[in-house]
């Protein structure tokens, strides 16, 4: 039984029933008889069941948002727009997954055609996070059941009832039972899941969690896509308008507290611009209203999570220890609730833990460089690879360094940000796999290759 706390004041608001391995395996048998018939199912009647699903996300957005809020610390204007941009991406999914089943002849000569078909999986686990259950998950569940799979649903155990709200949202839709299920529970209910020969695990949160996945992926080759973390660098040129760029950074490095898989990590500046912009940086952060997730004008809420506390207090005595500046923040506020101040640290090295390890929290540390080769070279040095960016007036310029990054995503001139049309897809400890875009669809199938020749 795992309890359910508010991150804003640290009350109990309910507790969890977790499945058990002898309920997990019920979940995955039922699943998979009622996949059969759901990948039989013709497409037309799958994208209708998706689309009233989408219907009601929209219609239920208020209710869904407070439910965030309470149970992740979202600052509810985030809430908002969190269920507002998930409305879009599975209007995404529902346009094009026509095209992503369309059958290929790749060749028709004489007598002999090769053509290409593409089928569901199977029955796949969705192993999700907190951080942004609606957008994280659909990415997952909602092409997987276009495609025809059957869902084993696992939200984060910090945001259990954004799962059942899906849940019950999918079943109003007419998606028939066992088609989407939820498993409820922590990592040991994940591991009982992944202990049945499942057709892919879909997988998002941190990269230790990640090695185990796949790990326990291994034994049975089942498909494993990653989305994991990152350490998101950005490096800011001297032809830039400070102003602007110092406001569109503070946004990408403190939205949703922080703690965004691709917010802004840490910033390399130009040495010449470097103090000017350093101010401008740290007056927006000092004008961020710190307080109660559901008060419409708060921008940092508290951490999801208590232990994430611990990770910033020692990033910043570390950073500190080895010569950082503190520019603001820096602790945690002595107030009831997750909560720790909006932290800006200058003068950092790649000595400090902030450069390198994910952080998740509302800090940052910024670096002035002499160049674009040092900026590359810094933006490099991390295990991730998740996303990188470039301010700059010059797109040839952003492409050149942007080119030498091993990164999925590469921004000009804009940070922390993710489109339905695009692959998501992280590098080194950022994963491996591509959720969004056509490739993002095509992941939840597999392709049959058919050599087809005439009698006679
Ligand atoms: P986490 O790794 O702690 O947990 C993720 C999920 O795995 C949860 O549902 C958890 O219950 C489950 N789990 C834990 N142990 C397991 C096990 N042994 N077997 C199977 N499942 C297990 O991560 P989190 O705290 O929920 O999320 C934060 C992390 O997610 C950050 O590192 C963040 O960068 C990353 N993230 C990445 C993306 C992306 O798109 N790349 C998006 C969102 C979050």
């Amino acid at each position: 039984m795992l309890t359910l706390i508010n991150p804003a004041d640290e009350s109990s608001f309910g507790k969890l029933e977790e499945d058990t391995a002898g309920t997990v395996a019920e979940k995955v048998q039922r699943a998979t008889e009622a996949q059969r018939k759901w990948a039989l199912t013709p497409l037309e009647k799958r994208l209708q069941v998706l689309t009233r699903f989408n219907e009601a996300l929209s219609h239920e957005r208020e209710r869904l948002a407070r439910t965030l809020t309470q149970e992740t610390g979202k600052p509810i204007t985030q809430a908002r727009n969190e269920v507002s941009a998930t409305v879009e991406r599975v209007r995404y999914f529902i346009d094009n997954a026509a095209r992503a089943l369309e059958p290929e002849t790749v060749v028709a000569e004489g007598d002999t055609r090769e053509r290409i078909t593409h089928e569901p999986l199977g029955v796949v686990a969705n192993i999700s996070a907190w951080n942004y259950p609606y957008f994280v998950g659909t990415n997952v569940f909602v092409p997987a059941l276009l495609m025809g799979n059957a869902v084993l649903y696992k939200p984060s155990e910090f945001a259990v009832l954004t799962g059942d709200h899906i849940a019950a949202l999918l079943t109003q839709a007419g998606l028939p039972p066992d088609v989407f299920t939820v498993v409820s529970g922590g990592g040991a209910v994940g591991e009982a899941l992944l202990s049945h020969p499942l057709a892919g695990v879909f997988f998002t949160g941190s990269y230790g969690t990640g090695l185990k996945v796949a790990a326990a992926a291994a034994p049975g080759l089942m498909k494993v896509q990653l989305e994991l973390g990152g350490k998101d660098p950005v490096y800011v040129c001297e032809d830039v308008d400070v102003t602007k760029a110092a406001a569109s950074l503070a946004d990408g490095a403190f939205y949703n507290t922080g703690q965004s898989c691709c917010a802004v990590e840490r910033i390399y500046v130009h040495h010449s611009i470097a103090k000017s912009f350093i101010a401008r940086f740290v007056d927006t952060v000092r004008s961020f209203v710190v307080g109660d997730p559901t008060d419409e004008s708060t921008y940092i809420g508290p951490l999801t999570r208590a232990a994430q506390l611990t990770v910033l207090d020692a990033q910043v005595r570390d950073a500190v220890a080895k010569g950082a500046q503190l520019q603001c923040g820096g602790t945690r506020l002595t107030r009831k609730g997750f909560y720790f101040a909006p932290t800006v640290l200058t003068d950092t090295t790649h000595a400090m833990q902030v450069m390198r390890d994910e952080s998740f929290g509302p800090i940052i540390g910024l670096q002035s460089v002499q160049g674009d080769e040092e900026a590359v070279a810094l933006m490099n040095d991390t295990a991730y690879g998740l996303t990188a960016g470039v301010f700059c007036g010059h797109e040839t310029r952003a492409a050149r360094i942007l080119a030498q990054v091993n990164a999925g995503s590469a921004y000009w001139n804009c940070c922390d940000r993710v489109s339905p049309r695009l692959p998501w897809t992280g590098r080194k400890h950022s994963g491996m796999g591509s959720t969004l875009s056509m490739v993002g669809i095509r992941t939840f199938t597999q392709p049959k290759a058919w050599h087809l020749r005439n009698p006679g």
